[in-house]
Order: structure tokens, then sequence, then C-alpha cells
């Protein structure tokens, strides 16, 4: 049954006993063997698709109706449908998987795995991941009525009987819990190397809205760079650096990393061949204590990450709900973005970022409209000759026809502008609002200036740099230019910088 209606979710921790606990664990790790199997079984029936001539011919059919009923064909006759992989998953059930695993929760695990290799099928994703042994964190049922049971603040599963804590205080909770479940998800997590339980509620409805959360009514273009984000409002403007504040803490983990990387070679130097490669073939792998240690900090600080992140985000959606609810922005070029930024952007997550600030939008009555770079091409266009200058991202400034306009500020105007019907500029409109926008985008610029030569944004936009040379003739302007250049060279040479200067 595919629901369609809004839903969101309540998150309750469990009060587990010792014995729950490791029941869960088995439970989860049941879980985890069905899905990998899902996996494997997914991508072979892709790869054989792949294989077959009957794609070959269809791949360089035009693009329409006939593409996609073809496709949708092929699929079908390599069984390579969501359909197909939850009876695939049906028939490996049997055994010791059946006592831990319900036909429901299993049909779950089949989806989340068929829809993994879906989505490295359409090059959404590089590749799917087995999952390994203690990392498989969740279940999830289809209904509230078999498998994951909540009822009167307690979690029946199979045998289980699980109280929640609940905090009766808390609106938020109170809201939650007076809307109807769609299903339940178990969740686990490590905090400090120890396991915790949760309930997750999927709830039908819409979120709780905070009274203090204020919405706004103008219409947004939207930039998200790899550092910077954009806002564009009809009498506000913004420019932020985006989730800046993680990159420190990505550093201090890859460090643990390397770290941990150099135990396992010390434990394990029969596994290395002379050049440090990893030998081939099946191997045994030692684990110290000291590796183990190594091993629980990196997920603690992971964990630390998440949640920071998770806040930070927060923190610019409801500035941008805010300001408004009308959202429109470009489409991520996020592949692209890995190869030349790599793990300062996995950091970031701003693909995470736009699936939340679209569901907030939505909640609050507005929408996210996302349109492909290519057709707009806004970070090259001008609004006034209409040319499409190619600009390095080194660039950090619009120039031409006599607007100068900070570079992620004046393509967050243009996505304003871009007619939504066509997914392309609209000039006569762009033309129209620039007049009154500019000076409301320099007194954004200005502002960050001020912010950061008055220390309260320590050498953020790069700007420290200059000010040391301010004394000499370096126009202003020209200064600033050269340190927000500072900013992005420092994005690109991420692994020079010590944290203090993204
Ligand atoms: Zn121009």
């Amino acid at each position: 049954m595919k629901t369609t209606t809004p839903s969101f979710i309540l998150e309750l921790p469990l009060k587990t006993t010792p014995v729950q606990e490791s029941t869960i664990l088995v439970r989860l790790d049941a879980g985890r063997q069905l899905y990998n199997a899902c996996l494997g079984e997914s991508r072979k029936r892709l790869d054989l698709l792949r294989q077959s001539k009957e794609f070959q011919e269809i791949r360089i059919l035009p693009k329409g109706k006939e593409k996609t009923e073809a496709f949708k064909s092929l699929n079908r006759k390599y069984e390579f449908t969501e359909y197909d992989i939850h009876h695939y998953a049906a028939g490996i059930r049997h055994g010791w998987i059946q006592d831990h695993i319900n036909i429901h929760i299993a049909q779950k695990l089949a989806t989340r795995a068929f829809k993994a290799v879906q989505k490295k099928a359409f090059r959404k994703a590089k590749n799917v991941r087995f999952k390994g042994k203690n990392q498989f964190d969740t279940l999830e049922g289809k209904n509230n009525e078999t498998g994951l049971i909540f009822r009167d603040n307690t979690l029946y599963w199979a045998g289980l009987e699980i109280p929640c804590i609940i905090d009766d205080t808390n609106e938020l909770i109170s809201y939650g819990l007076n809307h109807e479940i769609k299903y339940c998800r178990i969740v686990r997590r490590k905090i400090n190397s120890k396991n915790r339980f949760y309930v997750q509620l999927i709830l039908e409805g819409t979120p709780y809205q905070n009274p203090e959360n204020k919405i706004g009514t103008e219409e947004i273009g939207l930039d998200v760079g790899p550092s910077t984000i954009a806002i564009v409002g009809d009498t506000k403007a913004e420019l932020k650096q985006f989730c800046s504040d993680l990159v420190p803490k990505q550093k201090e983990k890859r460090k643990l990393q390397r770290k941990q990387d150099r135990q396992r070679r010390a434990n394990n130097p029969e596994n290395y061949n002379e050049n440090g490669t990893v030998k081939k073939g099946k191997k045994k792998w030692k684990k110290s204590n000291r590796y183990k240690k190594t091993s629980s900090e990196v997920a603690e600080l992971d964990r630390k990450l998440a949640a920071h992140r998770k806040s930070l985000h927060g923190n610019d959606i409801n500035n941008i709900i805010a300001i408004g609810t009308r959202i429109k922005t470009e489409i991520i070029p996020y592949i692209a973005w890995q190869k030349i930024f790599g793990k300062s952007i996995q950091v970031r997550a701003p693909s995470m970022f736009m699936s939340s600030l679209k569901r907030k939008a939505e909640n609050a009555g507005g929408y996210l409209i996302k349109f492909p770079t290519n057709t707009t091409k806004l970070s090259q266009v001008c609004h006034i000759c209409g040319n499409a200058v190619k600009k390095p991202l080194s660039q950090r400034w619009h120039i031409c026809c006599g607007i100068k306009m900070q570079r992620d500020l004046y393509s967050a105007y243009l996505c304003k502008c871009v007619d939504t019907e066509t997914s392309t500029l609209d000039i006569a409109r762009a033309k129209q609002l620039w007049p009154g926008l500019e000076p409301v985008l320099s007194e954004a610029v200005s502002r960050v200036i001020q912010s950061a030569s008055s220390g309260k944004v320590p050498a953020s936009f790069g700007l420290y740099g200059n000010q040391r040379k301010s004394g000499s003739s370096v126009k202003p302007v020209a200064a600033i230019t050269e340190a927000m250049d500072d900013v992005i060279r420092d994005n690109i040479n991420e692994d020079e910088s010590h944290g203090e200067v993204i």
C-alpha cells in the first residue's frame, strides 16, 4: 500500500532491558542479512538487464512514452521491479530469519534495497553499499497492526513489550500522539559506544509548528553553493556561509580515521603488500583494543557531526521560512561538486538540506521548485545583455553591463526571476525587479563585510588577509573581490587550510 498523505515523525526513547536489547540486536542483524541479500539480487538483475541486447536497443530510442514503456517491460522481463524483489525476499525469508523478521518488515527491507540499486541505475548514486556487522540501525513495519505496534505508550514487537519514555509536558509530543499512526520504525543509535533504542512513529498529518517560528510571505530565490548560501526575497537578502562550522570537526574525524588506518596496519601486517596496498582474497583482521577505542571515537564524532549539522540546517531553514515559503532554486550538481570539493561537501549535506527545506516549505503552505542548471545557466548569464559567460568558480563577482554584484547573491536573484513553467530566466521580469533589489543585495554584501571586519565572523569570508593590506592603495571593492576569491580558493585546497579559513 502506498500512502501519499503528508506525514511526520515523532521519536520516543525506549526503556529497554538488557535482554530486550540483545533481542533487538539479533533482529537488526537478521534484517541486515535480508537487506544485503536483496541488494545483491537487485544488483545482479540490473547487471543482467544492462548486458541484454534489448537494453542497448531501447537506450538509443528518443526520449518519450515509447522509450519509457519499453524500459518498463524490460524491467518486468528481468524481474527488476519492487514487486519482484518483494517476492524474492519472501522466498529467502526461511529458517532463522523468519523467526525475527515478519513479512511486512521483510518487504520494507526489500523496497529499501531495491530503491538503493535503482538510484544507482538512474546514476543518482555511484554505488550501492552492503551493510557490515553492526551497521544496520533501523527496521520498520507497514502499518500499526502487525510487526511493530505502538499502543498505550508501549512498543509491542513479536513478544517484546517495551515502554516508551514520554514527557507529558512537551507540546511537540502531545501534538504527535494525537495523530493517526501510519507505521512504526525502530532505531538504534550508538551513543558513547552504548546502544540506545528509539521508536519513531510515522504519523499522518503535518508536523507541529512552533508558534515562535515566523512564516514569511515573500517569494525567494535561493542559491546554495559549495560553501555559501544566498537568499533573495522581495525586501530582504542574505549571504551566509553554509555549514562551515562542520569543517573543523570533519578534519578531526579524518585525523582519527588515519589513526585507525595506522592501527589496522600495525595489527595486521600480513594483510598488506609491500607497496602498502591491501592483499587480495579472504583475510582475517585482528582488532586491538586501541583500534576498537579509536573506532568508537570515530562513531561518536560522527554522531555529533550529524546532530550539529541538523541544527545548522534547521537554523538556516527557519531563516528562509521566516522570509517566505515560495522558494525557487537550481538543482545542486552534487556529483560534480563532490569531485571538486570532496569530503567538504559531504559533511555539509546540501541535498539533505534541500529536502528538509522542501518539506518545511510545503508544510507551511509554500513550495520549493528546483530547475536544472543546464537550461537556466544562472551562474553565467547577465540579465541585461543576456550573454552567458562561463565564470570559473574562483570568480566571486558578476561584472557586466554596469552591474557589479557578488556572484551567489546575483544568482539567487536570477533564481527568483525564473519562469517556473518554462524553467528559463524571465529577462523582462529580471530587468523590472533589478532597480528595486540592487540596493537590497548590496546591503547584504556590506553586512557580510561589516560582520567580518568587526570580528564576529572570524576570517569567514577571508577578509582578514586583506585588511592587513588595507593601508596600501587597494580599493575597497577590489579588496572584497580578492577576499571572496580567497574563500573559494581555501575551499578548493581545503586540506591545507586549518579550519579557521573556510
Ligand atoms: Zn551584460
